[in-house]
């Protein structure tokens, strides 16, 4: 019965596996074909981060995908961000929330309203100086085909060996690097070496780490975690989150207790916007997801 259980837990695993690379496959194929349309503008205007205006303005934003020109992903969206600013986005499925962060990183451009950085808006910026202010850390990081040192490294353009291992420190990952087999020359990907979902991220996160950007999106793990990794992870979030402008996919109750503000999206737009216990006062559909999402009868928050 145990090698039964083995051999199905592993068939189950392999499919998910494969589910999730279809997945970012196909999201990837799609990203190709729009990224030749997304373009530096002629004359880029200079970012200057000590601009008074809000870090992050999105101002009426609508936002259809080009597959789908029928259905809004967000309409009439604003959102203004302070710099220093941690704000948690919760909402149900298909709200919206990937999207304000593809759009954010201008693999797309809105359909309608602009997105502006310290009040430029990011068509006048160089994708060069957009994407430099910023480190995604997602749910199921990317590594590429190559060992663990340069899955770090790749975070920042000279990157010494020395700020590799500070940065992996940092994320609490330096301990399990080094008793893999080969250490930070260990190979990942295909034939390499198999990382658990915890241990995948403190490698993105030491990557963000190492970027150092100014600003931070970051796609909570929905599943859970083992409890040490878990610990580690959050730890390494704590990081890495520290003095930065930051917004969070929250899937966790504790993580949106910490925000600054919450915002709770539907169907492409804010529907609500406050702290925990004025949501849970005013906002039913808040209220639902701390029931569903968090897993926690609104009664007892
Ligand atoms: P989830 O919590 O399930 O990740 P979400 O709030 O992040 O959902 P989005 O992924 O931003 O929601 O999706 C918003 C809407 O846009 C949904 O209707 C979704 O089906 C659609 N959508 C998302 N990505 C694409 C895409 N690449 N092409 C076409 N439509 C898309």
């Amino acid at each position: 019965a145990i090698v039964v259980a083995m051999a199905v837990g592993t068939v189950a695993e392999i499919y998910g596996e494969l589910q999730r690379a279809a997945g970012a496959a196909k999201r990837l194929i799609e990203l190709l074909e729009v990224q030749s349309e997304i373009l530096d503008p002629a004359q880029a205007q200079s970012l200057d981060t000590q601009a008074q205006a809000d870090v992050i303005e999105f101002t009426d934003v609508s936002f259809h995908y080009p597959s789908r020109p029928q259905q809004s992903a967000l309409s009439a969206f604003n959102l203004q961000i302070s710099q220093g600013e941690t704000v948690a986005i919760v909402g149900p499925s298909g709200a919206g929330k990937s999207t304000l962060f593809e759009l954010l990183q201008r693999f797309y451009d809105v359909s309608a309203g602009s997105i502006r950085l310290h009040g430029v808006d990011i068509r006048e910026l160089s994708l060069h100086d957009i994407r430099e202010q910023m480190a995604m850390v997602a749910q199921h990081p990317v590594l590429f085909s190559a060992d663990v040192y340069h899955n770090i490294a790749y975070g920042k353009e000279g990157a010494t060996q020395d700020e590799v291992s500070a940065a992996a420190r940092q994320a609490y990952a330096d301990e399990f690097i080094e008793q893999l087999p080969d250490g930070y020359h260990s190979f990942l990907g295909e034939r390499g070496v198999r990382l658990s979902g915890g241990q995948k991220q403190r490698i993105a996160i030491a990557r963000a780490i190492l970027k150092d950007p100014e600003i931070l999106l970051l796609d909570e793990a929905t599943s859970a975690l083992d409890a040490q990794s878990e610990h580690h992870v959050q730890a390494a979030l704590t990081e890495l989150m520290k003095s930065r402008t930051t917004l969070i996919i929250a899937h966790r109750l504790s993580t949106v207790m910490h925000a600054d503000r919450i915002v709770v999206m539907d169907k492409g737009k804010v529907v609500a916007n406050g702290d925990h216990a004025s949501l849970m006062q005013q906002s039913p559909l808040y209220r639902k997801l701390c029931e569903l999402q968090f897993n926690q009868p609104s009664a007892s928050v």
